[in-house]
């Protein structure tokens, strides 16, 4: 294997495979050569309890020697979370020998607050290093990790790594404890004064990895497989591939993401990439966890906005933040459409390229969007309806508003009738008498004995990680079967999974059926017209 100048502004993308006993070489080997064709350019051999073996010298050597792609070479110690609790002695002696082989890797990563002891590791290592050829001399790569958060002597380990003449490369990897330490990480980059790798690990961690070629680090570390992560955090070489598309993220890639809580299973960046990708546009997408409370989303959306170098662009806005962006925008002194402020909740933001903050409601054009499409009808069709809507959450305020606005006429059933009562309350409070459209409350045994014209479902009834994942909320709220006919016009906004309980009842009954998903795709259209100024294209199902 060639040695290759791998320090040079571009940030590759670097498979970790670890190998735990020689039998394991081949199809180690195999994997690395499908990670390379998959669009890894280097590999992490991750050899701490092969190291262990009476054969380790040579099994690792074979690694290396036999290599599809350029290596990097990591006995990591178990005084940093490693698998390697051997005789120090043994460890330097054996990174030494492979620096000194004919084939030797082209990085070798050893703990920084090991290395720069005076002992036998450093000792090896460096004599090792200075003796080899000049076109075979590995880099060195001094690392410190912290599996706990944020080490306090941080920026200490930058300070005296930047100042040792034979660390050529700085690798830093904490525990994000939220979304603000990766920007730490991004700015540590930005300033580095030697090749650097700064990533944060777990949940909270993953836009430090995604993002580091924004900022110039040397590498990022991609797991070939979802079983094989070494690493808390760490996404797949194909996530990073085709979800976040790596190749193209620059210094100037725009940011955006759906903040949420959770977030991890949310749609939302497999749409919106796939859209920016096919467009063209310079932006990446990506899972933006914040913890539920205000003071979470006040303090890391802050942040992520007032981040120059972050250069964030916007965000969709999910449960449970969807009110908190309204108060946000506002105690900011943002701008926002009328359905937000009337219906006290948005979902989208828009940050303007002087920092400026405007907030949108999506969720509830989308509602009457899909309806009018399956109804095959203007605006006007909803014009005195009879529509029935499950739940008094989000997305029920959405939908109540938006029908209201089309001139319907609307009967709020929740399981906590206050709650519908809070809503119709807020909603009506700013009509006049000869406003179109009208809400109230209904019993929910009204769902029985009534007919109404259009049936909306915004309770989380439904969802694969609802309250009643195989139930009708229909059924539910009404105490026993409910049936439907076939003038009746069903939206279930649910879209996890797409064919819901509520959705094979209408089916059933011959109603006109409207997925959660098509809803889905239309507010996040909205959001994307937003953003880049374009239709979203055709995304796969
Ligand atoms: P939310 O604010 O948490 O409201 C949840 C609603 O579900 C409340 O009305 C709640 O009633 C009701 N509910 C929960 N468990 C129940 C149970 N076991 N029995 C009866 N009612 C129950 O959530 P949200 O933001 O409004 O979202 C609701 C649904 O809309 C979710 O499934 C979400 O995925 C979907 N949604 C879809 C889209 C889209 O684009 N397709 C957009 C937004 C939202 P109580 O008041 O009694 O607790």
């Amino acid at each position: 294997m060639p040695f290759v100048q791998y320090d040079t502004g571009v940030t590759h993308v670097t498979v970790s495979i670890a190998v735990a006993d020689a039998a394991e070489l081949d199809a180690a080997l195999r994997r690395a050569a499908a990670a390379s064709e998959g669009g890894a350019r280097l590999v992490e051999w991750r050899v701490d309890e092969l190291a262990l073996h009476s054969v380790a010298a040579e099994a690792i050597g074979r690694l290396v020697a036999d290599s599809p792609m350029p290596s990097i070479v990591t006995i990591r110690s178990a005084t940093e979370a490693g698998l390697y609790d051997g005789d120090e002695a043994h460890r330097a002696e054996l990174l030494a020998g492979l620096i000194r082989s004919d084939t030797p890797p082209r990085y070798i990563d050893v703990e920084w607050r090991m290395f720069r002891r005076p002992g036998a590791l450093r000792e090896k290592l460096t004599t090792a290093i200075d003796g080899a050829r000049a076109d075979r001399q590995p880099s060195l790569i001094a690392s410190a990790h912290d599996f706990a958060g944020r080490p306090a002597d941080l920026l200490q380990v930058v300070e005296q790594a930047a100042l040792d003449a034979h660390v050529d490369v700085i690798k830093l990897a904490w525990t994000a404890r939220s979304l603000r330490d990766n920007l730490e990480a991004f700015d540590l980059l930005a300033e580095r004064r030697k090749p650097m790798i700064a990533l944060c690990m777990g949940p909270f961690g993953l836009m430090s990895r995604v993002l580091s070629p924004k900022f110039g680090g040397l590498l990022t570390y991609a797991s070939d497989s979802d079983a094989a992560a070494t690493a808390p955090g760490q996404p797949t070489l194909v996530q990073l591939r085709d979800m976040y598309r790596f190749e193209s993220i620059g210094k100037f890639t725009k940011v955006y993401g759906v903040i949420g809580w959770p977030v991890e299973h949310s749609q939302s960046p497999r749409v919106h990439n796939e859209g920016f990708s096919a467009i063209g546009f310079d932006g990446v997408y990506l899972p933006l966890p914040v913890p539920s409370e205000y003071e979470h989303f006040k303090a890391t959306v802050g942040e992520l906005i007032d981040h120059d170098r972050l250069g964030l662009g916007g965000a969709s806005v999910t449960i449970p933040h969807k009110r908190h962006l309204v108060r946000f925008v506002e105690e900011r002194g943002g701008r926002m459409d009328d359905m937000s402020r009337r219906i006290g909740a948005a979902n989208t933001l828009i940050v303007g390229s002087a920092g400026g903050l405007e907030c949108a409601n999506t969720d509830a054009p989308a509602v009457v969007q899909s309806l009018l499409e399956a109804m095959n009808a203007g605006v006007d069709a909803l014009q005195e309806k009879r529509a029935a809507v499950l739940g008094a959450g989000g997305a029920a305020r959405a939908a109540v508003a938006a029908l209201m606005d089309a001139g319907a006429e609307v009967v709020v059933f929740n399981r906590t009738a206050d709650r519908a009562l809070q809503l119709v309350d807020d909603l009506m409070t700013p009509r006049n008498q000869d406003d179109a459209g009208r809400a109230r409350v209904g019993d929910t045994a009204a769902l029985r004995d009534e007919r109404f014209d259009i049936y909306v479902n915004c309770t989380s009834i439904g969802m694969a990680t609802g309250p009643e994942p195989n139930a009708s909320p229909l059924d539910v709220l009404a105490g026993s079967a409910v049936t439907l006919d076939e003038s009746a016009v069903v939206l279930d906004t649910v879209y996890a999974p797409r064919r819901t309980a509520l959705v094979q009842q209408a089916e059933t009954a011959g109603a006109t059926v409207i997925e959660g998903w098509d809803m889905f795709l239309r507010q996040a259209a909205m959001q994307f017209r937003m953003w880049t100024g374009r239709e979203l294209p055709n995304v796969s199902n």
